[in-house]
């Protein structure tokens, strides 16, 4: 069977050499890919967009493509799903109705008061009824977000009124074009970030393993927020009773109220909760697909088939299927070019990765192209370094093997990335 992963980041490069793992798989594309994805075995690119449903469709049929697993939001949002099932191809992934719980904001905090899933308290407004007052009244920080997507820059935390109002009137005046005709305003939460994900199909669900990623740039968690700079799984800080109470108090919920309302779910769902001191889960976010760099990590614990996974979500089958996992822990480290997340340089040639590929652990590619016979920086996030190990400790070491192998001008990494779960190991030996 031949596998389309559709787009070109470090996630989409993990999801293609786990699926090309797959005894029953004879080839996988992927579109467009990367440097590391045209490098890999029963791997090879396609020069197609990630968001050009009728030219990925056409393709699939060509080829004829018996598993099509869509990677980034914007697809997914678009509707890919839908127009590949009206053709009778298997895409794997919500529908663009599902997909709303990425898509809006306002969709997803009104579903959830619903149906009394944990989450702040919050109000939405749009430019005809948008009320300074009601931000005067509110406790601060207040934490002011874009309904629709915005590339991960659409929610600012507000330590004034004046700057909350400041802020909503600009992306309701269009600072963030469309994605903010609707604003969310709402409460701020305090607690422990923690990001759980599963594989969902209908009220089927199979949680996957455990992780926690570092958003912010620096070390610490100290610097501006990025699209995510390194993450290691299992993530201690999820114990067995948080797991079991994220599940009946977030997972199940949500998967049986969209069911119920008519939109049921299938594909990756990832839940961004803010863990309160109470242990309460609340929900920061929705996205309606795997996260990067979670995917890197958690896919080399994966043990099973990916394709059979998918496959049996598709068709309903999930709750016959077991899922095992590698019982060591993976952590990974982006490297990324210099000036990330603002404006960031492109074209460095990067040095190192012959030797990293004799290593222990994997390199993913993400904002890479070849050129010749070198590869450049291509994007913000360049690559991700995976290592295994029996602690978080000893994979976090495995990682900075590679990471010190790679090398060009102006490349940053945090030296820190697995610091929580490494001190509560420590803690706990
Ligand atoms: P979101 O895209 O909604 O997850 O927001 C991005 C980041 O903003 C989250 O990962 C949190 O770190 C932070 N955030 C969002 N909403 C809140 C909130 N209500 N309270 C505290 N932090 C938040």
């Amino acid at each position: 069977m031949k596998v389309l992963i559709v787009g070109g980041g470090g996630r989409e490069h993990a999801l293609a050499w786990k699926c090309a793992q797959s005894a029953r798989v004879q080839h996988v594309f992927v579109a467009p890919g990367n440097a590391g994805t045209a490098r890999e075995p029963k791997l090879s690119n396609v020069e197609i967009a990630a968001d050009d449903i009728e030219a990925l469709l056409e393709f699939a049929s060509t080829e004829n493509v018996g598993l099509t697993v869509v990677g980034p939001e914007g697809p997914l949002v678009a509707g890919i799903v839908d127009r590949f099932a009206e053709a009778g191809r298997a895409c794997f992934g919500p529908s663009r109705a599902a997909a709303c719980l990425e898509g809006s904001k306002s969709f997803t905090k009104d579903f959830l008061q619903r149906h009394r899933i944990p989450t702040a308290a919050y109000a939405t407004f749009t430019a005809a009824n948008f009320d300074p007052r009601f931000i005067r009244a509110q406790p601060l920080p207040l934490v002011v977000k874009a309904d629709g997507l915005a590339a991960g820059k659409g929610v600012v935390i507000c330590d004034t009124h004046e700057s909350a109002i400041a802020t909503a009137s600009g992306m309701l005046a269009g600072s963030f074009g469309a994605a903010g005709n609707t604003v969310v305003i709402e409460q701020f939460l305090r607690g422990e970030e923690v990001s759980f994900i599963v594989v969902a199909s209908g009220d089927q669900v199979v949680p996957l393993a455990t992780s926690q990623d570092h958003k912010r740039r620096d070390d610490g968690d100290q610097g501006p927020n990025t699209g995510g700079m390194g993450a290691y799984s299992p993530a201690p800080v999820v114990t067995p009773a948080l797991h079991a109470r994220i599940m009946r108090e977030v997972i199940e919920p949500t998967l049986r109220g969209l069911r119920r309302d008519g939109i049921p779910y299938t594909g990756f769902l990832y839940a961004g909760l803010m863990i309160a001191e109470d242990g309460t889960p609340n929900v920061l976010e929705f996205n309606c697909r795997f996260g990067d760099p979670e995917a890197q990590p958690i896919l080399m614990r994966l043990e099973s088939d990916l394709v059979a996974l998918c496959e049996a979500a598709l068709e309903g089958s999930l709750d016959r299927i077991g899922v095992r996992w590698d019982s060591r822990a993976a952590l990974g480290v982006v490297m990324a070019a210099g000036g990330y997340p603002e404006n960031y340089c492109t074209g460095d040639a990067i040095t190192g990765l012959d030797a990293a590929a004799h290593l222990p652990g994997k390199v993913f590619h993400a904002g890479t192209r070849a050129s010749g016979s070198q590869i450049l920086t291509a994007g913000g996030r360049v690559l991700c370094a995976v290592g295994l190990g029996t602690t978080v400790g000893a994979a976090q070491r495995v990682a900075y093997d590679l990471v010190h192998a790679i090398h060009w001008n102006r490349v940053q990494y945090r030296r820190d990335i697995g610091h929580r779960a490494i001190t509560r190991e420590r803690e706990t030996t």
